[in-house]
């Protein structure tokens, strides 16, 4: 087997055996990246060279017997969370020469673990998107089909675990971007519950919803991930002062009593496609067949998800937004005569379109007159959700639906259709307006041959229910351990 190939757990062993180096298995992962880039383009900044120095302090350390699960093991980073010294471009061209001078707290714990950091990866402009498409700096293909999207925002980070780029990764969650694409890339993504993972240095895009999360290769990588993230900082006040489990010491297998919510507004989900309508229900089956209770539960305000989210999220992207106008951040319009015209011309060529469309329907939420109307009806239908969730966590445990409507979609299809492409979020925007964990589960493929996700979500801090419940899946499927053959290493 190839090292780039090995999960983290499985070269935490080698490591700790000292069958293998910290930098080996760093000069592994980047010959991969340059095999296998040109075919996906998951990365805007390869760091090699900080890559291999940081994997020889990782040596240091295991010899000196001082090895933790993510000592030495090389990870990708999506291009928000704040690297110091190192580039952080949000694939937006306003911050395409940004270069932070600090370090995100979640990348201080990964340094303190020993970790390596291998490169950031590509992403839709500041988070907004289903697809990557509309990043700013290039296109990222699915691994396992070039023709199509590897979902978004995180498509990257996602492309690059299911590509063995890195053996796992990091991105952020608004409205499902860490659960969307690691569904259609066919590994794990978990979106941590509200305040579990510090956000100071992530870049914010809708901060009552964003969360940083891990992509993984299986459930395991997902809880060691998990454990070396999450925890209180003092640096983001909506952080939770809650002891962290340790996840993976917390893994097990057995859903005997377990009960799971099946949400009835979801089972009559127009748009469903047949393959993940049937991968889905075989997920049930399973469950069923070891011992679980399928509960029926209704989330009677889940239909309004899509329409509260889509004025929550631009409405407070506005607001976030307003700190690029060319003076304290990013690029600035050098021609510009007047003031008034160096803001114009700097945030008209700086954003996409898309950023620039969640920006004026922002602030038109927000703004005298129709804030009652909109923003908070949206906020009155966000509490209603939460209070949905908190009555269904009386009856169940975990909650189990799709992560999306469809497989991965052809690149290009969605990109004129908006509307289309914040429907397809249907499954996973509740979590985030309700502030509770989900995770994405491989759980079969395509007649076509694409990934398939299967999404649990979980009550407050219950993360681990939620790996749990996914690892008993996982180690009885084993769908995780395919890999896409195009770009299996000879
Ligand atoms: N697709 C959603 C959006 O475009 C969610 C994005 C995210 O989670 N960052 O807003």
């Amino acid at each position: 087997m190839n090292l780039h190939e090995l999960t983290i757990h499985q070269a935490h062993d080698l490591l700790k055996n000292k069958e293998i180096s910290a930098r080996e298995l760093t000069a592994d992962v980047l010959a991969r990246i340059s095999d296998a880039e040109p075919a996906v383009d998951a990365y805007i900044t390869i760091t090699g060279d900080a890559a291999l120095a940081q994997a020889d302090m990782a040596d240091k350390q295991i010899l000196a017997g001082d090895i933790q699960s993510l000592t030495g093991i090389p990870l990708a980073i999506k291009d928000l969370i704040c690297t110091k010294g190192i580039r952080t471009t949000c694939a937006s061209k306003i911050l395409e020469n940004f270069i932070p001078p600090y370090d995100a707290t979640v990348m201080g714990k990964l340094h303190q673990t020993g970790a390596v950091m291998v490169g950031k990866v590509n992403m839709d402009e500041f988070a907004m998107g289903s697809s990557t498409e509309n990043s700013g700096i290039k296109l990222t293909k699915n691994p396992w089909n070039s023709a199509h999207v590897p979902g978004g925002s995180s498509g990257g980070s996602a492309a690059a675990v299911a590509a063995d780029m890195c053996l796992g990764s990091l991105g952020s969650d608004t409205g499902g971007s860490i659960r969307q694409p690691a569904a259609h890339c066919g590994v794990v993504g978990v979106k941590p519950t509200y305040g579990r993972v510090s956000r100071f240095g992530l870049v914010a895009f809708a901060s009552s919803l964003d969360q940083i999360g891990p992509l993984a290769k299986d459930v395991t990588d997902a809880a060691i991930l998990l454990t070396a993230i999450s925890g209180y900082d003092s640096k983001d006040s909506t952080s939770v002062n809650r002891p962290v489990p340790d996840y993976l010491a917390g893994l097990s297998n057995s859903v005997k009593g377990l009960r799971i919510g099946i949400p009835k507004e979801y089972r009559t989900s127009e748009g469903v496609s047949p393959d993940v309508t049937a991968a889905v229900q075989n997920a049930m089956a399973f469950y069923k067949d070891a011992g679980a209770t399928l509960v029926d539960i209704s989330l009677p305000h889940a239909p309004y998800a899509v329409a509260a989210y889509y004025l929550i999220a631009p409405a407070e992207a506005s607001s976030n937004l307003a700190r690029y106008d060319g003076v304290k951040y990013g690029q600035r319009d050098m021609d510009a005569g007047t003031l008034l015209d160096m803001y114009r011309q700097t945030r008209s060529k700086g954003f996409g379109p898309e950023v620039q469309r969640r920006i004026l329907l922002g602030t038109y939420a927000l703004s005298a007159g129709y804030y009652d109307a909109y923003y908070k009806k949206a906020s009155q239908i966000r509490t209603l959700i939460k209070a949905d969730f908190v009555k269904a966590f009386d009856v169940c445990d975990v909650i189990l639906s799709p992560v999306t409507p469809t497989p991965a979609f052809k690149i290009g299809e969605n990109t004129d259709d908006p509307l289309t492409m914040y429907l397809s979020d249907i499954f996973t925007l509740s979590a985030n307006l309700a502030g509770i964990p989900g995770l994405s589960v491989p759980c079969g493929f395509s007649k076509d041959g694409l990934p398939v996700g299967l999404q649990l979500m979980g009550n407050y801090f219950d993360e681990q229910t939620l790996l749990n419940t996914a690892y008993a899946f996982e180690q009885a499927t084993g769908f995780h351990t395919k890999r896409p053959e195009i770009l299996k290493a000879s």
